[in-house]
């Protein structure tokens, strides 16, 4: 039985679907969550002559799973080498793509899971990109959920990568923090691959509801949208249209398709990551970002040197 993740995570609406215990399950029998809800166990079961008894599929496990979950530690506060506020030259200004293509081009990291939209229907989807046209492709985080840890093992096992850049908002960075700095053996191999954490900053992830709102709203089709903005200062969800106009809902009146497991979530900024991006304001120049690791600033740097 997977014990603790049930009693002090799944049923008491703390789990955040970061999927990292769906990709380290050591068996295989954890299932991707429906949108806004926790992974499931999947039931298995032996034939006893004319009877079937549930298998308890966890007995004797060394639980990576556990380990490699975020809800299941205290974190403290992360800590800061340096803040600067930058922008990209990059034709989609975004400051995580710049430290991906630098990271890769250096050999920094030989890979990245990173998050993408599906163009026809606005979800959001897991991408390992390897090669600089798959990154300017992607569209980031854009505030609508999916776990995203869960593809680790295509990027480790399919892809054959060694050195795994991350990007996502503070509790896959707690989730990959997890895992870095755990001592279960069945951990070890994530540990070893995952090599740079970019964190994004986030206030509240959504549920593909928040799509079906905007479109009702507005009266659009998913595929008008571009992307979407969190306007924490001024607390509206900015939308972004294909052609360029720009909509807005204000924040109090979408809370209701916020993830359930981000109402105690406390970490705005990413403090487990290697390094911090984000910005709070439409008004701001630039993008913030927070170094946190010597490895942060290797990855920043680099992004600079680039033409
Ligand atoms: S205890 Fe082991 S088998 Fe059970 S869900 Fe966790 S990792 Fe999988
Ligand atoms: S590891 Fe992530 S998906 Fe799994 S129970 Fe913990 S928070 Fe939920
Ligand atoms: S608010 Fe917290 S739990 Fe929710 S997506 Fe953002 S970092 Fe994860």
């Amino acid at each position: 039985m997977v014990y603790r993740l049930k009693k002090d995570v799944w049923y008491v609406g703390r789990c955040c679907e970061c999927g990292a215990c769906i990709s380290t399950c050591s068996k295989n029998i954890l299932r991707s969550p429906r949108d806004g809800d926790h992974p499931e166990l999947e039931v298995r079961e032996k034939r006893i002559g004319s009877s079937h008894i549930v298998v308890d599929t966890c007995f004797f496990c060394e639980k990576p799973c556990e380990d490699s979950c975020p809800r299941l530690r205290e974190w403290e506060k992360g800590q800061i080498l340096h803040t600067v506020t930058v922008t990209s030259r990059l034709p989609d200004t975004s400051i995580v793509n710049a430290l991906l293509i630098a990271s890769i081009r250096r050999k920094l990291v030989d890979g990245a899971v990173t998050w993408d939209i599906d163009r026809e229907t606005f979800k959001p989807i897991p991408k390992i990109v390897t090669r600089e046209e798959e990154i300017l492709t992607t569209s980031g985080y854009q505030y609508l959920w999916h776990p995203i840890l869960e593809v680790l093992n295509d990027a480790i096992y399919k892809k054959g990568l060694k050195k795994i850049a991350v990007v996502g908002p503070p509790c896959i960075a707690q989730a990959v923090k997890a895992i870095r700095t755990s001592n279960n053996n069945k951990l070890k191999v994530y540990k070893n691959s995952i090599y740079l954490m970019i964190g994004v900053f986030c206030e509240g992830a959504y549920t593909q509801q928040l799509v079906q709102e905007i479109v009702d709203r507005f009266d659009i089709n998913p595929y008008e949208l571009n992307r979407l903005i969190m306007d924490i200062k001024n607390k509206v969800l900015r939308i972004v249209m294909q052609e360029g106009l720009m909509k807005g809902i204000p924040l109090p009146e979408i809370r209701r398709y916020m993830k359930q497991g981000c109402a105690r979530c406390t970490d705005f900024t990413a403090e487990c990551a290697d390094i911090s991006v984000g910005t709070i304001g439409l008004e701001e120049k630039g993008t913030m970002v927070i170094v946190r690791t010597p490895l942060g600033e290797r990855s920043l740097k680099y992004a600079f040197m680039e033409k």
